[in-house]
């Protein structure tokens, strides 16, 4: 196969990448595969994409790179390692997911226990908190089949891609997702295709066997001589040799029943502040310029970083979400469907909030602090506090000045005036609504490599809960390595 690197693809032209890639060789190409597709918008009003893309020039020669997915990887690797038979899992959004269908794939039994509901009654659910802030305890933009990714902006982001986040990807597109998220740069899915992803996941381990359990809360673990001996769910006790704890970063009573049973933990860093929203068209004209086709290239994100304080999670046309996964307390989020066409774009301003490792405690009691500030000052509804980013400026009104802790409000103040620099108007177009504080877990359930617990033998933590992981593909792909590591042991 030969190679073409950094051509550059007209807007109109995404979809005929062979065509174009015809066009700068001269030749026919065959079994064009694309292997990165890039919005390239540095040149004002003039967006394009930079592609990489091997081909062949003969029809029937070299071999198409395919994309690969978890079976495939199994494929690869499985060495058949006998291990416990029956494994129970906790949890249902991504890590939970992906690591029951790996295991499920190599033979195993699987049984998955989620608190919340399926992911059709959970949207029903979240709806209503949505319209009538009626709040679940168990069923909300956290809790539920899909985890806290399936009402999210559905961005598949990752610093780095190794082959189980690839996996993740390939399996994605076997179930039913665009091709395009295999190589496009910044790949989105959306709340509303992550829905319909889910179900199909779900119909999948279903059909490898697994059990699939809802409204089914993991209450207690019991451990006899360092090895889990047995977990107890809805109140019944039961054997358990392997407990997969794919529970999430806001599953606080898994943190207050691990501290009980002196399972170790570790404080970890995490970062807090608020959401911005502002008008999509002033996104799109700053970062494309003016003129430009805003159908072609989507809605337009940023990122930016300050001395002390950066833009997180931004979702181009997207919603500002009030979540809460306690009674008396809420936070924001952003979220966005497929086609990212809502009028306005947000995103989290964020900054670092150092832990230490030892302390494992004022993590959880500082987001749980703010969350409750914030739900009592915006009338106990589940609304957030809100303020034009001017009047945040000017202390005008001062909500946002009471609501977060000075060092954090003066940080955030002083990364307004950095980031008008950087995009004028920044401030003026801005609405902050507060708190962001599940940006990542506050604690991290100590494992060693093979992924099991430090401190009790058939434990394994992962995912963002595990504190290993960020995201809905890095936590995907957590659950997949873990599936192997639990393999290779
Ligand atoms: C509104 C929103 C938008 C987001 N947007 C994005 C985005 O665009 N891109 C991105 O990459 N990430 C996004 N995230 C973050 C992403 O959703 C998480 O990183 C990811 O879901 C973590 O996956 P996980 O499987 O580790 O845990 P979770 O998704 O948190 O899943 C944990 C599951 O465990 C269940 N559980 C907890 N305790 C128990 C118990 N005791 N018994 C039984 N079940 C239990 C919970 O109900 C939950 O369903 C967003 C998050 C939110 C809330």
């Amino acid at each position: 196969m030969d190679r073409l690197e950094q051509f550059e693809v007209p807007l109109t032209q995404k979809n005929a990448i062979p065509q174009v890639m015809e066009k700068i060789l001269g030749k026919k190409v065959f079994n064009v595969h694309i292997e990165r597709l890039a919005l390239d918008y540095r040149r004002k009003g003039n967006p394009h994409y930079v592609c990489n893309a091997v081909y062949s020039l003969e029809k029937n020669s070299g071999e198409v790179p395919q994309n690969f997915s978890t079976k495939t990887l199994l494929e690869k690797y499985n060495k058949n390692k006998s291990m416990p038979s029956e494994i129970s899992i906790v949890g249902a959004g991504p890590a939970g997911l992906w690591a029951a269908y790996a295991l499920l794939l190599n033979g195993h039994k699987v049984n998955l226990y989620e608190q919340g509901k399926p992911v059709e009654e959970r949207f029903r659910d979240i709806r209503r908190f949505l319209k009538a802030r009626i709040f679940l305890e168990n069923s909300n933009i956290f809790f539920g089949e899909g985890g806290a990714g399936a009402f999210s902006d559905g961005k598949l982001n990752t610093r780095s891609r190794t082959e189980f986040s690839q996996a993740v990807l390939g399996d994605l597109i076997n179930l039913g997702a665009s091709e395009e998220i295999a190589y496009l740069s910044k790949p989105h899915i959306g709340t509303d295709q992550l829905q319909f992803l889910i179900k199909k996941m779900r119909k999948q381990i279903l059909e490898l066997g697994g059990k699939i359990y809802f409204e089914s809360c993991l209450q207690d673990i019991s451990v006899r001589d360092n090895c889990l001996n047995s977990i107890c769910i809805n109140k019944k006790w039961q054997p358990c040799e392997a407990l997969v704890l794919a529970s999430g970063h806001s599953a606080r009573n898994i943190y207050d029943m691990l501290f009980a049973l002196g399972i170790a933990l570790e404080g970890k860093s995490f970062a807090v502040g608020v959401r911005i929203e502002h008008p999509q068209s002033f996104i799109n004209e700053t970062r494309f310029g003016r003129g430009v086709d805003y159908k072609l290239t989507g809605a337009a994100d940023y990122t930016l970083t300050g001395k002390t304080t950066y833009s997180f999670c931004m979702c181009p046309g997207g919603v500002v979400v009030p979540c809460a996964s306690e009674k008396g307390g809420v936070a924001t989020n952003g979220m966005s469907y497929s086609r990212r066409n809502s009028p306005y774009a947000n995103s989290a301003l964020v900054v670092p909030y150092k832990i230490d490792k030892n302390d494992v405690k004022s993590g959880i009691a500082f987001q749980r602090e703010l969350e409750q500030k914030a739900f009592e000052m915006a009338g106990k509804n589940y609304s957030v506090p809100k303020q034009r980013a001017e009047d945040f400026l000017a202390k005008k009104g001062g909500d946002l000045w009471d609501l977060m802790p000075k060092d954090i409000s003066t940080s955030l103040e002083a990364a307004l005036y950095e980031f008008e620099k950087k995009m004028p108007g920044f401030i003026k177009n801005g609405l902050l609504l507060a708190p962001e504080t599940r940006t990542s877990s506050p604690l991290r359930i100590v494992r060693k490599e093979s992924g099991e617990s430090v401190s009790v033998a058939g434990i394994y933590p992962v995912g963002e809960g595990a504190g290993y992981s960020g995201g809905i593909l890095t936590s995907a792909a957590d659950g997949v390595r873990l599936a192997f590591s639990m393999l290779w042991q």
